[in-house]
């Protein structure tokens, strides 16, 4: 539900890799900052200073390699992700940091902890590479470089004892939850108290940030943005431990009462003009069974239509573009709702067909679960 605000880097090992739109506003800054303000206060000592073309391209290429190390640190997550049979699709680089999409929960406490620890791990690993660069070189390399290593090992090392804050969804409240999971063998209850823990660290950030403002002693150790910091770790927690009630109630639900009913099916001899005007337009499900002969022989839905040029919509049959059942994921009407929304992840569909022996009993949309919340849980209005 992240896409659309995002765009396609590439891919890496078979993840695809996005970049959210807001990170470029970050990187835009970061390159700022290094260029007018941490660059000029370094250089400021130095008999022979760089040129200010030499400042702004280190700057570039020092939030490169920053972003790189924030990729690096979000892959290793996902490989021992999948190594533990969780399958990452994708991994989104936001303003702090990286998300990996899991398309499931790990299975067992051990599993949490070592994807967990894995990316700050990696981002130990980096800082300290740098530092060693800068050890190792810092003689012979002009005080520019040497200014450019000494952050991108400050801000990995930075980068990982910040996540690793005991703060559920950061990594170190996974770490936490994993710990408290071993413990009470109740993945919800665990998780339960690895958010109320990230919201309490989130609340000491917050208020430690809005006193450095009026104390003194502590505006010399501590700024205001630590308080935006804790505002962010308050909203993650707690969003994170909705998502996992919303599991907990979703596979609860039977999804014959989430399920869009299929009251009629589509003649599979109908031309498309017809399916769009006498069906889509009139209905609100975005996917319809397609009929022969009185048996279903597949599904037709909006994505179909729109492959499709507008001017062969009149001369293209709804048999030609239909989609055989095979390839359909199906489900039972007694199994829950949450097994519906796991399907679309993994099978990156947006629908699920329930069915019943032969027959088509309803279809489950996103859009179906999504209402269905809306209406029985306001609280989840936000999808
Ligand atoms: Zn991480």
């Amino acid at each position: 539900m992240l896409s659309g605000r995002s765009f396609r880097l590439g891919r890496i090992g078979g993840i695809t890799i996005n970049i959210d739109y807001t990170w470029f506003i970050i990187f835009a800054l970061f390159v700022f900052l290094l260029a007018t303000a941490y660059f000029p206060a370094v250089l400021a000592h130095v008999p022979h200073p760089a040129s200010p073309l030499m400042v702004w391209g280190t700057a570039v290429l020092t939030s490169v390699l920053f972003f790189g190390s924030v990729l690096a640190h979000e892959l290793s997550h996902s490989f021992v992700a999948r190594r533990h049979g969780i399958p990452i699709n994708s991994i989104t680089l936001f303003i702090f940091g990286g998300v990996a999409q899991m398309e499931d929960e790990p299975q067992t406490p051990g599993d949490e902890f070592k994807m967990a620890i894995a990316g700050p791990l990696a981002s130990i690993a980096i800082g300290v590479l740098f530092i060693m660069l800068l050890a190792g070189a810092h003689n012979v390399l002009p005080p520019l470089a040497n200014a450019a290593l000494w952050y991108l090992g400050a801000i990995n090392i930075i980068l990982a004892v910040f996540n690793l804050l005991p703060g559920f969804p950061l990594d170190g409240g996974r770490v936490f939850r994993s710990l408290v999971w071993a413990i009470t063998h109740d993945l919800r209850r665990a998780t339960q108290i690895a958010s109320i823990t990230g919201q309490g660290f989130g609340w000491i950030f917050i208020v430690l940030g809005l006193a450095s403002l009026v104390v003194p002693v502590l505006g010399k150790y501590i700024t205001v943005w630590m308080a935006l910091i804790g505002w962010f770790l308050v909203s993650a927690a707690r969003s994170s431990y909705q998502q996992v009630v919303m599991r907990d109630t979703l596979s609860h639900v039977p999804v014959r009462d989430v399920m869009h009913p299929t009251v009629e099916a589509v003649p599979a001899t109908l031309s498309v003009q017809q399916l769009v005007t006498d069906y889509f337009l009139r209905g609100s499900s975005s996917a319809l069974p397609v009929e022969l002969n009185g048996t279903v022989t597949g599904v037709v839905g909006v994505e179909d239509v729109q492959a499709l040029p507008r001017d062969a919509w009149s001369g293209t049959l709804v048999s030609e573009i239909a989609r055989p059942l095979t390839q359909e994921q199906t489900l039972h009407p007694d199994d829950d709702a949450w097994a519906a929304t796991s399907r679309m992840a993994h099978g990156n569909r947006d629908r699920v067909l329930i069915t019943e022996g032969d027959h088509v009993e309803g279809i489950v949309t996103r859009g179906s679960i999504l209402r269905w919340l809306q209406t029985h849980k306001p609280g989840f209005a936000t999808g």
